[in-house]
């Protein structure tokens, strides 16, 4: 049993079943891996996705950067470059990526609490001619945001730019069909919205865009092309040892994402867990970072409580206490915390978590407003 819920954005709280899917161990040379679980999952990840034939996947180990990296590290040929957006520690992030491995690249920066300017976006890419690629992130889980997705993927089909988008946060828990919005790279990973453990990242990729990739990546183990091209022709091998037992809990966990009902079934799970949050909240007094236009069901930021002996940590281990597990705020010109909705968390769980809350900031004193 779990010792509390962790209500962060990912590792998150997982079902007892899927941590049971663990206690296996698995060759990753015979079929009954290779064949049974890898190429399966493969397969449901690309249906999740997209409708469209053109598409396929690629597993790769390590946490969901690795992912990023490797599709940055492998898609963007010398002759290319890469618009980055960024209103967020993960746009941020890819930035960084870009600056690490020398790639020819362009960083739009906004400001954490504001929707990426379209306007702009469009006047960089049609002034730079050099451009062939964008990358963005989906739900900047720094701050909750849902960037606009379907306007930016609508724009790069019609200024012909390869579109890279980080829907780490969203994917499994947010309905999107990679192949209408033209996407050549969505990244994810195992241990946020498809409810399992973390260990290993994926990535969906027109299978075009992946041909692409190749002989063009500057990392050995992080060659998406090659990965790509070894899963494919090898029948689910990994060219290096891959994670077994979190590849076998994440099977488990896309079989209970359908026993759920499937993505909008989960998308509606999350979306009441985060609307009961975020009312209950402002019953208590406290205030979302973002206006409600901008949030994502994943994860709320609020601003702390006004109190000037207000203490992150004094707050979090109360709530702790209780049964629940906080996140700190990530946003760099206010105070906040954050307070995630995916995971195996139901809407009576944040019932039981705002009694907590109300409960921890009596004991502590702690007045939410001024
Ligand atoms: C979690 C997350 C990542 C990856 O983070 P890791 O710590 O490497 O797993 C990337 N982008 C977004 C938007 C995320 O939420």
């Amino acid at each position: 049993m779990n010792h509390y819920l962790l209500l962060t954005p990912g590792p998150l709280t997982t079902s007892e079943t899927v941590r049971q899917a663990m206690l296996k161990d698995w060759c990753t040379w015979d079929d009954d891996y290779n064949v049974g679980v890898v190429q399966k999952i493969r397969a449901e990840l690309v249906s999740l996705a997209t409708t469209s034939p053109h598409y396929s996947s690629v597993l790769m180990q390590g946490s969901g950067t690795a992912s990023v990296e490797s599709v940055l590290g492998s898609a963007i040929l010398p002759s290319d470059k890469i618009l980055i957006i960024n209103n967020g520690a993960y746009g941020k992030r890819m930035a960084e990526i870009c600056q690490v491995l020398k790639l020819n690249h362009h960083v739009l920066n906004f400001k954490e609490t504001q929707a990426p300017d379209l306007e702009l976006i469009e006047q960089t890419i049609t002034q730079d001619k050099e451009i062939t690629h964008l990358a963005m992130v989906h739900c900047e889980t720094t701050t909750g945001m849902l960037n606009p997705l379907v306007d930016v993927a609508q724009m790069c089909q019609r200024l012909d730019i390869r579109f890279i988008l980080d829907a780490m946060s969203s994917f499994g828990g947010i309905e999107m069909d990679i192949g209408d919005l033209g996407i050549d790279f969505m990244i994810s990973s195992a241990n946020k919205c498809i409810q399992g453990v973390p260990g290993f990242g994926f990535v969906i990729g027109r299978k075009q865009s992946l041909e692409r990739c190749r002989g063009n990546a500057s990392s050995l183990s992080l060659d998406l092309y090659d990965q790509w091209h070894t899963m494919e022709t090898a029948n689910g091998k990994w060219r290096f040892t891959s994670p077994t037992h979190v590849v076998r809990a994440f099977a488990q966990a896309l079989t209970e994402l359908k026993q759920e009902g499937g993505v909008a079934a989960r998308q509606e799970r999350y979306r009441e867990n985060q609307s009961r949050l975020v009312k209950g909240m402002l019953k208590l007094g406290f205030e979302p970072l973002l206006s409600s236009t901008m949030h994502s069901p994943i994860i709320t930021s609020f601003y702390s409580p006004a109190a000037s002996d207000y203490d992150f940590k004094r707050f979090y281990e109360g709530l702790k206490q209780l049964g629940f597990v906080i996140y700190p705020g990530k946003v760099s010109d206010a105070d906040c915390f954050r307070i995630g909705n995916i995971g195996e968390v139901y809407p009576a769980d944040i019932d039981r978590l705002l009694a907590a809350i109300e409960e921890t900031i009596y004991w502590e004193k702690l007045p939410v407003t001024a």
